[in-house]
């Protein structure tokens, strides 16, 4: 049984889920929240989408919620186009699944940047935290040798001051350093006295010239979980080194109210795809890629435009599941949810994508049949259309072959072969040009053989589709390969070089009448084709279409033949 909408698991289990069910249980928590702090410094892609749908899943499965915050503790590098792409992004992933339990949206790490500057303070006083005037070289070079600096014992009263005249902006970018105090000699890096502020004289987009000080991620970080009340702090595995010092923070200041906790998994990693918006941005700035939703792209925005479906990608999320060990996931995995769903889902219908003419040379040349074509074989609800057929008509020119390889079940001089929803049709006569091109083929029609008719059982191997030329409308196809040739284009050396230099072909097609109207909400299968989305290039009267998938793996089959 499938639902229509999901055909995911209603409640995944992991061990993240465990711990939060354990903490609901137990009244360690009344209510939980959770949280998704992307960086502004780029495009959603489809790992963030696993982080995503893992923190709004929860918050949906447990009635609890989910914020998200903007990690904007770097001035230079963030844009308000990746605000305003990341909002888009996420609220389609978890419209009408997990909206109701959207909290802060968007927040940013830059609403807190008062309340942590009194954290800092507050570290100050107790000790735990310092003025540093060691250059950034120095700082790693002392922290790397584990060796304790000269500025690391300064008198609070000193430390209080110098943090207030940093934040003043008395100081050049880079002349000092807050940090804290914990341990130059721990085995844990993160704890060698971690700077918490550096001085930036920048502009922020949301704060403006307000700061001259910027925190660092991990202060930020901890201490904006605490003052949004997060209770359960999900990221991905790179982070259980920072947890010792997450935890530090937390208890070394004064704070009342329950104290979050960090929990890890392991990031999502696709084969043929990079996934670092540094890579990504790659790849569009370098013009590899038609910009950061080309529908090559594995972000959420060029999925999206390549016609996935926010449901798909939940589903894929959901059915990858959530581990602590970092994998490889085969991008196959992917297309299987999404062929899935769209099985459920897409209206068919008939086009052809590289036409080759054919005459029916014993059908009347006035004569048209509205034949009955079914809209979808796995949904009886979905009925069925009318197509025209008529006396001339286009077929896709890879199911002709003049000379055929042995078992070719497709039309050939001679040979037989059924229309879909139509007749048998038997190729008389095969047209060339000078140059020897075919370009056309003359056939007949066996009239009694009608899908549906008296004779219509008389068996035949091969079926093909085709559309009625007089009634055909044009589209522009897209249809997209993999964007590298290579299964792990991280592995080694340049990812670039492995970019696929076919991954994109732009075909004019022939499609049935019926998609003059078609509905960008939809995706449609061409029948033997593979699933298809309007692309947002289309207008009034110009269709432009994405292949979003094709019907079977080929590429499996590629792989195999080598
Ligand atoms: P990138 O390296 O692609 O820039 P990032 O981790 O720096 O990714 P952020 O904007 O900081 O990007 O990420 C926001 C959230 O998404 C974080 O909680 C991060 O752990 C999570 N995330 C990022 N990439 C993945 C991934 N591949 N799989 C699962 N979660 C991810
Ligand atoms: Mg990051």
């Amino acid at each position: 049984m499938t639902t229509p909408n999901e055909n995911a698991p209603a409640a995944p289990s992991d061990f993240i889920r465990d711990i939060v069910a354990e903490d609901l249980r137990s009244g360690k928590h009344e209510k939980i929240c959770t949280r998704f702090p992307p960086e502004p410094n780029g495009y959603l892609h489809i790992g963030h989408a696993k982080s995503i749908c893992l923190n709004f899943g929860i918050a949906r499965e447990f009635g609890g919620i989910c914020n998200i915050r903007m990690d904007d503790t770097n001035p230079a590098k963030e844009e308000t186009e990746y605000i305003d792409s990341i909002m888009f992004d996420v609220k389609w992933l978890i419209d009408e699944w997990a909206n109701e339990h959207l909290g802060r949206a968007p927040g940013y790490a830059s609403d807190y940047f008062g309340q942590l500057y009194d954290y800092a303070v507050e570290l100050v006083r107790k000790g735990n935290a310092y003025v540093c005037d060691m250059t950034p070289e120095e700082t790693d070079e002392y922290r790397r040798l584990g060796k304790e600096g000269p500025f690391r014992n300064r008198p609070s009263e000193e430390n209080l001051d110098l943090l207030a005249r940093m934040k003043a902006g008395e100081f050049p970018d880079g002349a000092r350093t807050l940090r804290a105090k914990i341990d130059m000699s721990a085995p844990n890096m993160w704890l060698r006295d971690p700077v918490l502020y550096r001085i930036r004289h920048a502009e922020h987009h949301q704060t403006g010239n307000a700061w001259r000080i910027y925190p660092m991620y991990d202060f930020a970080h901890t201490l904006s979980d605490y003052i949004e009340g997060i209770t359960h702090s999900i990221c991905t595995l790179e982070f259980e080194v920072h947890r010792p010092l997450y935890d530090w923070l937390l208890a070394s200041l004064d704070l009342p109210r329950p104290l979050p906790h960090q929990y890890e998994f392991a990031r999502l990693n696709l084969t043929y795809t990079v996934m670092s918006k540094r890579k990504l941005m790659e790849l569009v700035s370098d013009g590899l890629v038609n910009g950061w939703d080309d529908p090559r792209m594995p972000t959420i925005s060029g999925l999206r435009r390549r016609g996935m479906t926010a449901s798909g990608l939940r589903s894929f999320a959901y059915n990858i599941g959530i581990t602590k060990y970092p994998s490889m996931t085969d991008v196959a995995v992917l297309e299987h949810t999404v062929r899935e769903e769209f099985n459920r889902t897409s209206p068919r219908r008939l086009a052809v994508l590289r036409p080759i003419k054919i005459v029916i040379t014993n059908y009347p040349g006035g004569q048209i049949e509205e034949l009955e074509a079914v809209n979808n074989p796995e949904d009886p609800g979905a009925g069925s259309r009318k197509i025209p057929f008529s006396r001339e008509l286009f077929i896709e020119s890879a199911d002709f072959a003049e000379t055929p390889p042995p078992k070719y079940f497709r039309l050939k001089p001679g040979g037989e072969v059924r229309l879909k929803y139509a007749y048998i049709i038997k190729c008389d006569e095969v047209v060339k040009d000078d140059a020897g091109n075919v370009i056309e083929l003359r056939c007949s029609a066996d009239l009694e053989s009608k899908t549906g008719g008296a004779t219509s059982r008389r068996k035949i191997k091969g079926t093909i589709h085709w559309v009625s030329a007089a009634h055909a409308i044009e589209a522009e196809v897209r249809l997209y390969d993999r964007l590298f040739t290579v299964p792990e284009p991280d592995a080694d050396g340049d990812f670039k070089s492995f970019v696929n230099p076919n991954s994109l072909e732009v075909v004019t097609a022939k499609c049935e009448p019926s998609l003059k109207d078609a509905d960008p909400a939809l995706r449609y299968q061409f029948e033997r084709l593979g699933y298809f989305a309007l692309d947002p290039d289309s207008q009034p009267g110009v269709l432009v279409l994405n292949r979003t998938i094709t019907l079977k793996d080929t590429w499996a089959k590629e792989v195999k033949k080598r």
